[in-house]
């Protein structure tokens, strides 16, 4: 049997999940873990659709954070204005939300630099497996 993609190569495995053959060289992409390129292409797409989704939803966090940071230093300023130095007590109560803040924007880090990584090798994919070259 003959590797789907590169016919002029020999199988060495098959992918459990599509069933097709497999040469070295396809085994190895996926670390010889029985995922044909085809199949962890479609995960890869599957995964940037979810990454996608979940950016938008903390981007909408990263906005509602802004307003709220925005709203608790006017309301700070005011009452220092109005009660002085008493009122940086509020801005302990205004530190309760930074590690969420923290929190959500690391995430959004980790997001951006997966979404990186599953475009290039979807881009190397879509490429590889539309033109039949060796090396993917
Ligand atoms: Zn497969
Ligand atoms: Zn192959």
């Amino acid at each position: 049997m003959n590797c789907f993609i590169h016919p002029n190569k020999n199988a060495v495995a098959t992918c459990t999940r599509c069933g097709k053959a497999m040469c070295e060289n396809c085994s190895a992409y996926s670390r010889h873990s029985g995922i044909c390129p085809e199949c962890r292409n479609a995960e890869y797409k599957q995964e940037r659709a979810r990454l996608i989704a979940e950016r938008k939803s903390r981007r909408r966090w990263t906005v509602f954070e802004s307003v709220l940071i925005a709203l608790i230093a006017i309301f700070t300023a005011a009452m220092i204005a109005e009660i002085g130095v008493e009122a940086l007590v509020v801005m302990i109560l205004a530190l309760i939300p930074v590690p969420f803040i923290i929190r959500n924007a690391l995430k959004l880090k980790a997001i951006r630099e997966r979404l990186m990584f599953v475009e290039g090798e979807i881009t190397k994919l879509d490429n590889a497996l539309g033109r039949g070259i060796a090396e993917i």
